[in-house]
């Protein structure tokens, strides 16, 4: 197997695609990325469903998996799994399009790709001959750790530990995690707020001794978006909206779409230049922040700076200062160059700050714009399309939104939907105007009657099942934590 893939911080770590989804990170801290755009032109797919887009853009994106290989991962991935035929359906709302990703069993986009990742790593096992358990360990703030928790079920050779933080995330979300079923996962609360679990988690990757993995047989893996096996799934949903407005007949095939994005760790939208790269006619790919605003200020500016407030907000899976997968377009723009992205990341690292030279920027620019929302005006845009389209969004989805009527041009404009309002029926309610029932399930119905939607089964479902992982520790006490549930009996 020829090694497709390197480190966006150096070409000497060269990997195939089964090794750079085991290994996630690269050795010298970079990202993996393929060193060849594969060429996938939309035209052969116009009478391909979403599985078979799914195995075309796998397969290519991925070499290394055989295409047999791929076939049988989408099929355990999505089969029976989302609540829609066709995972990723796309709807007329207004004068836009709502790309909705929210489908899958946790009613969050993460589940696109974390439905994925599980199946591409155990045939990665299998195939590389890999002995020991994968231990995989992800601090959440909310929807990372139940999409993670549903992908890893019961899949054989992985275990699964999150840690969440005591505070700071809903009563849904809670819900969803704690109540999770699976002989193969473990899910724990750390006092104090989404920082400090993430700090430990850190904290354990480096200094978990190799010793204790080697006695234990085990290997620490992340389900973070920076695994490439992560990205690839994200791909695919470009591609099927783009091939769902051919068919409507709003565009003709060859002509653009333009697609906004809610971004966080620019994972999803970065798998929207990848697609532009492989010949998808994607026109302008539109940055949309919350108060955060790091990102909008670094297309504007050139200058990517993290030195300052983190804000909370009503879009809570936004909220993030570094934006990891932007190295990877950092990587491409100056025409992949390893040692000029790693001296950037140098930077961030020692003074939280880096400026991109004007020629990349201009090339960035060139497909990029961006802009933001703060909390009122998330509010407002859920407010005004529901008023005038009766469509209800999630806040995520609604900085979208509002961004995207900023930029519109006269390609047909696609926004990304990353969430089900019902996952945050408390802030969608206050947002049009209602009053806010305090009991959870209460909120579902009270949503349910003013939209005349109905909310996701998993969500009620979660919220009646028996709670299940009840334990609470100190941040200082991770380690140990881990090293119980790890060490072989
Ligand atoms: C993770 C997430 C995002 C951000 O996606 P990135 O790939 O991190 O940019 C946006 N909305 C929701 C609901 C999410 O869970």
């Amino acid at each position: 197997m020829t090694n497709a893939f390197c480190s966006t911080r150096g070409a000497e770590h060269a990997a195939n695609a089964p090794r750079a989804v085991l290994e996630g990170l690269a050795p010298d801290g970079g990202l993996y990325i393929l060193k060849d755009v594969p060429d996938l032109p939309p035209q052969q797919m116009l009478a391909d469903d979403f599985f078979a887009v799914a195995r075309r853009v796998l397969t290519a994106y991925l070499p290394g998996y055989s295409s047999e290989e791929i076939a049988q991962c989408v099929q355990r991935a999505y089969q029976n799994r989302f609540d829609v035929p066709g995972v990723a359906p796309l709807r007329a709302v207004g004068d836009n399009y709502v790309l909705e990703l929210f489908h899958g069993p946790t009613a969050a986009f993460k589940d696109v790709a974390l439905s994925v990742l599980p199946q591409l790593m155990r045939c990665a096992m299998r195939k590389t001959g890999w002995q020991e358990d994968m231990l995989i360990l992800t601090a959440t703030s909310g929807d990372t750790g139940s999409a993670a928790l549903t992908g890893f079920c019961d899949v054989e050779g992985i275990r699964v530990l999150v840690f969440y933080p005591q505070h700071g995330i809903s009563p849904i979300q809670r819900a969803q995690m704690t109540a999770m079923r699976g002989d193969n996962i473990d899910v724990c609360a750390v006092e104090g707020n989404f920082d400090a679990a993430q700090s430990g988690v850190k904290r354990i990757f480096s200094q978990m001794p190799p010793a204790f993995c080697r006695q234990n047989g085990f290997t620490l893996s992340s389900a973070n978006s920076i695994n490439f096996g992560r990205l690839a799934p994200q791909i695919v949903y470009y591609y099927t909206s783009y091939l769902q407005l051919v068919r409507m007949g709003r565009i003709a095939m060859g002509e653009r779409a333009d697609f906004c994005v809610p971004t966080g760790n620019f994972g999803d939208i970065l798998a929207g230049y990848l697609a532009r790269e492989s010949g998808l006619p994607v026109g302008r790919l539109i940055c949309a922040s919350n108060a955060n605003r790091v990102l909008t200020d670094f297309f504007e500016t050139g200058v990517y700076n993290r030195n300052r407030e983190f804000l909370t907000t009503l879009s809570p899976s936004m909220d993030i200062l570094i934006s990891s997968n932007l190295e990877r377009l950092l990587y491409r723009t100056l025409g992949n160059d390893a040692s000029a992205v790693r001296a950037l990341m140098e930077q961030l690292r020692t003074t939280g700050q880096y400026r991109m030279p004007d020629e990349a920027m201009e090339k960035i620019r060139s497909v990029f714009r961006a802009g933001c929302a703060d909390d009122a005006q998330t509010m407002r845009a859920i407010k005004e399309v529901f008023a005038a389209t009766g469509y209800v969004m999630d806040p995520h989805t609604a900085v979208a939104w509002k961004v995207a009527q900023e930029h519109r041009s006269d390609a047909p404009m696609v926004i990304l939907s990353t969430a089900s309002p019902y996952k945050f029926a408390g802030s969608v309610l206050n947002a049009l105007g209602e009053s806010v029932p305090q009991d959870t399930l209460e909120q579902l119905t009270a949503l349910e009657s003013i939209s005349g939607t109905r909310a996701p089964d998993v969500l009620r479902e979660a919220l009646q099942r028996r709670v299940r992982f009840r334990d609470v520790i100190a941040p200082e006490d991770m380690m140990a934590y881990v090293q119980g549930k790890a060490a072989r009996t």
